[in-house]
Formats: C-alpha cells, structure tokens, sequence
C-alpha cells in the first residue's frame, strides 16, 4: 500500500476573521497604535473552511495527506517590519497547529517564518524552534527574498542563512524554498515571480558550495523546480563551465522538485529528466491555478492524475507518492510509525 502524500498545501481558504485581523494589525502598523487582540476562531469555523475545500479534494482526488502552511501569497515580509512580521507568523502557524490537531491523520503542518528585508534571521529560528519543538511542525518554508519581488538578498549560500540552516539541520527539517507576494508590478506573483524564483534559487545553489557545508540540509524547489528541469542540459553546463562537480553529487542529495506542474507533459518531462529520488508529489491545492483544464476536463491542479499516468515502476512511483516524502521529512516518517503507518 502506498500513502499518497501531497508535500504542498497552503491554508488559502483560512478564516475571515484571521484575514482580517491581518488588515487590522497592519492598519495600525501604519498610523503606529498597537494591533488589536487576534479574533477568537471556533474549531467549527476551521472545520468548515477545510472540510469544503482542501478535505474534500484530498478525498476526491484518492490523496491520504497533506503537508500544510500558511497561505504563501500572504506571508508578505516585505510588508513591515518584525514589530508586524512575528505576530503574524505566529498567528498563520497556530492556526495550522489547529488544522493538524482537528485533522491529525490528513494534515502534517509546516510553518512560515518571520523574515523581513531589514531583519536577520534570529526571529525566524525563535519561531522555527516554536513550531517544530513545541507544536509539532515537520518543516518551514524559507523566503530567499523577503524584500517582496526585488531579489536584494544575498543568495542561499551566503553566511547571512548560515545560523538558520544550523538550526534546521539540528531540528532535522527541511524547508520549501517559497516566495510570497510580489510588490514589483513587473512580476505576477503566481506566473512570473514563483517560477523565476524557484529557478533563481536553484541557480544560486549551483554557483554555491552550500552542502558540503550542511551535507544534512534539504530543500524543495516547488513549482515542479520552476524552470530547471526543462532547462537541465543549461544548468548541467554551467556547472561544467563553473567548474562545479556534477548537479548529481553537487546538489541532488540536497535538493527535491514537486510535482505542481499543470499538465501532463510538463509531468512526463520532470519525471524523464530528473531522478525518481529526487520528485516529491505535491498540488500545491487550493492554490495558484483553480480551473478546469479544457483540453482534459479536469482540474489543472489535479496532479495526482498526471503522475498516475506516467510510465514509470510502481516502485518509482511509491517513492514519488510516499517513500521521498518520509526520506526528506524525518519527523513526518517518526510520526506516521508513531501511527503504526
Ligand atoms: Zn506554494
């Protein structure tokens, strides 16, 4: 038997009052009062707003599980500062904290973090050790570009990350490599700024060194990898001319794609290109993309039915669904054997 686990969800359809309380707090971020107490949200307003949308599709589509964060568009570190930035991490975890506790055998919680484009990451590593040591989160999602669409931090490899992966490698958790809104006109955020930050994340780790550094640190390049995979010959030659060793030994011990790839081609080419080891199933629902498709009739983000179509061994296909999923999220594999899974 294999659990299908579904490695990227966002919590988009979170409760009203918890939006706009977000309003709220940044309302008087700006005119410089203290932000009112966050609302009191009932278990049955959660229950609603999951059991309506990412429940009922995980059902519908014969998924088991998801691993669930904060909505990514909402993150917004560019808005603010810490003052603004911490409390409203803490507030979008505890509310995923609540969704696994409601829903423990269909939902494992990742959380976001309280990066800001002035702030070190010593708030991120207070709320990454909250959430994993405190509440049982699995992993993070790690923003390369707080500063909202306008790339001016230094790469992933640089020292400025250094401590933050330190922690991560201690906790044992690995991070989704996700931006958030974009406040560049020039960059869609789900259609022009995701992908060019997955494949400018990636980028970054080739020139780098960073994991003969942190051998331990695993990342997911979400989107399907954004561009890399279609581009792979490209980055396999920059490697070469930057007399890096090969993106095997170099990065892909580290690094891991999902599947949150739109249509079926862009399915069979990331499955044909990059190793079985290294593919992490994952829909990114209810999320960037809602439609139906109409050249098939179903719903573009449905790519479960993508991967069920690929040639590939069930073996292949079990390490896909489930089998990677536990390899990068240890503390996801200690929970299910805790459920005898
Ligand atoms: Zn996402």
């Amino acid at each position: 038997m294999t659990l299908i686990i579904d490695c990227h969800g966002h919590y988009t359809t979170a409760p009203e009052a918890h939006n706009l309380w977000r309003e709220a707090q940044k309302a008087a971020f700006k005119s410089g009062e203290a932000a009112p107490p966050y609302p009191e949200i009932s278990d049955d307003e959660i229950r609603e707003t999951i059991e309506a949308n990412q429940l009922r599709l995980i059902r519908e589509r014969g998924a088991d599980m998801t691993i669930f964060s904060p909505r990514a568009s909402a993150m917004a570190p560019h808005v603010g500062d810490q003052k603004l930035a911490v409390p409203w991490a803490r507030a979008c975890n505890d509310l995923i904290a609540r969704v696994a506790g409601l829903y423990p055998e269909c939902f494992a919680s990742v959380c976001m973090l309280p990066q800001s484009p002035e702030a070190d990451m010593t708030s991120a590593i207070a709320e990454l050790r909250r959430c994993v040591e405190g509440l049982g989160f699995i992993g993070c999602n790690l923003n390369p570009d707080p500063g909202g669409g306008r790339f001016t931090h230094p790469p992933l490899t640089d020292a400025f990350w250094f401590p933050f992966y330190e922690v991560m490698c201690e906790l044992d958790v690995p991070a989704m490599i996700h931006v958030s809104g974009s406040c560049n006109p020039a960059m869609h955020a789900t259609g022009g700024y995701y992908i060019a930050a997955d494949t400018i994340a990636f980028m970054q780790l080739l020139e780098g060194d960073l994991f003969s550094r942190f051998p331990k640190l695993r990342f997911i390049i979400p989107h399907g990898g954004g561009a890399v995979p279609y581009h792979w010959g490209r980055y396999r030659g920059l490697a070469d001319m930057l007399k890096k060793p090969d993106l095997q030994s170099h990065l892909m011990y580290n690094v891991f794609f999902d599947t949150c790839v739109y249509h079926q081609p862009g399915i069979d080419l990331l499955a044909d290109v990059i190793e079985t080891k290294n593919i992490l199933f994952g829909s990114e629902m209810v999320g960037a993309v809602r439609g139906i498709d109409p050249q098939t009739g179903h719903y573009f983000d449905d790519t479960k039915r993508y991967v069920d179509a690929l040639d590939i061994t069930s073996e292949q296909r079990h390490a896909i669904y489930e089998g990677n999923a536990r390899r990068v999220f240890p503390r996801l594999d200690a929970q299910l054997k805790g459920r005898g899974l």
